[in-house]
């Protein structure tokens, strides 16, 4: 840090004190503040790289000038109407990993939906659930359950992601195999529009009829709400589908299993299958025999999750930092591996089938080896996290024990998982790892494969983990996701980072679509016209493009330009 930036005193933004007033009259003054030591805590984003970077560049503009926290449908409505009125922009915010901080230097207001945490409905007959905004896997999970239902997933971080913030990524689970994604289970969203008006999608959008039919009547507006990332307006309820569960009433969890980076206690680390599921480890001679393993087992039709975890293994896994660096040096894990989760739905002798069907496609294919009390018992052992990971993850937040920020998670055909693991090479070639891990998915290793809709599609994923203190390491980070976009788009091989709209990926590749952005840009004008629901966090307006920061430019153009596509020109 500069001596010059080390006085800087860093700047915020401030609400005019009427409008102050208005939205305190609305929540009363124990829900609303604009005290400095609250609104900071809501500018550092746990998985977003450049929040941290601001930090060190002393700059303001993540701290939002307010914090509202509504109760309810109306008072969000009453809130939006002000904000609309006062032309002030605003976000939801739940627990603030990505994606969420002020879009730009003006006064930003978060509305911050914690005390919305309600489940509003379960219905068993039609196995739907609905829940109020802030309601997370783990509280659905609780609830149905005990019913022998369950929602048919969760991302790796089910007690803090909320079923409404996932709706605006479109929510990766690891049973995307049987079930396919968050996007896939939404039954009816019912939204509070930027203008303040409600608007419900599917069969519930006519008045007194259930949620149970996603689509109609009428035009299908459920695509254009889902991914907006709250920029088409603020989920108040969600209803997903519910799937028969026939794992413990209760689940054993490690209680209470703190996630420190030197501290660890084996009472934490044990996890228990759920009765009734099996998981099955393989290792597979390289990536090709992987690839060939997961086309074959999705087509087959068994198996409720079917993924390849590579490096993560090391962090989920591994209680401590230096045990994940250790078994990352040593290869403790293996390098191309695939695990299979089974559920005896039908029967308890489902599972001796699925898992018969699973070793002959296995076996068939050749080149891999079960982990088992012969074979690496001390492996699978050490895999033992992973039991639990695909209903209740527990271990997620190993991964920030030093900082997982800077993702690539393109979105196509299992296949893809080659194309990626050439292009992650390139750049760690092109920027050099930021640190150990940055090198799984690598040339010697396998990106996170998640097989999608019994192999319709998949995700691959490789991250980054800078050094959070190190502001040149956090830039590098944005770098990498930003070559990562740039590559991707040029070889045709996915969209932009999560394949979303997100600025400014989605002004500085047209390429997408073609020229994506002018139809949203289109859309954005009809849902928001006072441009004040996230502005800009999907696409750019025109004036937004006039004011793109210079070093923003730089950064995609000379990405642009290193792939291969041509220097763009914002100006509108
Ligand atoms: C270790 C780890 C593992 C992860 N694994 C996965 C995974 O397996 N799969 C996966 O999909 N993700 C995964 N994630 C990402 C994370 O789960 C998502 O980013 C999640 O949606 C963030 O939840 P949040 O509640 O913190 O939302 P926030 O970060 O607070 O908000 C996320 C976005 O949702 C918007 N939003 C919030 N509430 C609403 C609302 N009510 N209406 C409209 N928009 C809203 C916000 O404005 C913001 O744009 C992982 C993250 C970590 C740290």
């Amino acid at each position: 840090m500069t001596e010059r930036n080390a006085q800087k005193r860093i700047g915020r933004s401030r609400l005019a004190p009427e409008v102050y007033k208005l939205l305190e009259g609305i929540v009363g003054s124990e829900w609303i503040s604009e005290d400095r030591a609250v609104v900071e805590t809501y500018s550092k984003h746990s998985i977003d790289p450049a929040s941290f970077l601001m930090k060190h560049q002393k700059d303001g503009t993540n701290i939002p000038a307010c914090v509202v926290l509504p109760h309810t449908v109306e008072q969000i409505q009453s809130i939006v109407r002000i904000l609309n009125r006062h032309r002030i922009p605003y976000s939801p915010f739940t627990n603030g990993q990505m994606l969420c901080g002020p879009t730009s230097p003006a006064a930003t207001v978060f509305l911050h939906l914690s005390r919305m945490n309600h489940i509003l409905d379960i219905d068993e007959d039609n196995l739907t659930i609905t829940v109020e905004p802030y309601v997370d896997y783990r509280q659905v999970q609780a609830e149905t359950m005990k019913r022998g239902l369950w929602n048919g997933g969760t991302p790796l971080a089910t007690s803090l992601t909320k079923i409404a913030s996932q709706f605006a990524f479109a929510g990766i689970w690891q049973t995307d195999l049987k079930y396919s994604n968050l996007s896939r289970n939404v039954v009816a969203v019912e939204v509070v529009l930027p203008t303040g008006e409600i608007l419900r999608t599917g069969s519930s959008a006519i008045s007194g009829n259930k949620a149970f039919h996603e689509y109609g009547p009428g035009p299908d507006l459920h695509g254009l709400l889902r991914c907006s990332l709250a920029t088409t307006g603020i989920v108040t309820k969600i209803t997903v589908k519910l799937h028969t569960w026939v794992g413990d009433k209760v689940l054993k969890t490690p209680k209470d299993r703190p996630s420190l980076r030197s501290w660890s206690d084996p009472k934490y680390d044990r996890a228990e299958l759920p009765k009734n599921h099996r998981l099955v480890w393989i290792e597979c001679a390289d990536l090709k025999t992987q690839l060939e393993v997961l086309y074959r087992v999705c087509h087959s039709g068994i198996g409720l999750g079917l993924n390849s975890c590579g490096v993560y293994s090391a962090y989920y896994c591994s209680q401590t930092q230096a045990m994940t660096e250790k078994r990352t040096l040593e290869h403790f894990f293996p390098a191309y591996n695939a695990y299979i989760t089974m559920a005896g739905i039908t029967s308890e002798r489902q599972l001796d089938y699925e898992e018969k069907v699973f070793r002959h496609i296995v076996d068939g294919v050749g080149g891999s080896k079960y982990y088992s009390h012969e074979y690496k018992p001390e492996v699978l052992e050490a895999l033992a996290p992973w039991n639990l990971d695909f209903v209740r993850n527990n271990f997620g937040y190993r991964m920030n024990r030093r900082t997982y920020a800077g993702l690539w998670l393109p979105l196509g055909e299992i296949d893809m998982a080659k194309a990626h693991q050439e292009r992650w090479q390139e750049a760690l070639d092109e920027f050099k790892p930021l640190y150990m891990t940055d090198e799984g998915g690598g040339k010697n290793d396998t990106p996170y494969v998640y097989c999608v809709n019994r192999g319709h599609f998949a995700y691959t994923e490789t991250d980054n983990y800078p050094d959070p203190l190190d502001p040149q390491q956090l830039a590098t980070a944005i770098a990498y996701m930003t070559y990562g976009a740039a590559r991707m788009v040029k070889d045709r091989i996915s969209g932009p980072p999560l394949n979303l709209p997100i600025e400014p990926f989605t002004t500085f590749f047209p390429e997408v679509g073609p020229n994506t952005h002018l139809f949203l840009r289109k859309v954005r004008g009809v849902f928001d016209p006072n441009s004040v629901a996230a502005p800009g966090r999907q696409v750019f307006s025109e004036e937004e493009c006039k004011h793109i920061p210079e070093p923003v430019s730089q950064l995609f153009n000379s990405m642009r330009e290193k792939v291969g596509l041509e220097a763009l020109s914002t100006e509108p």
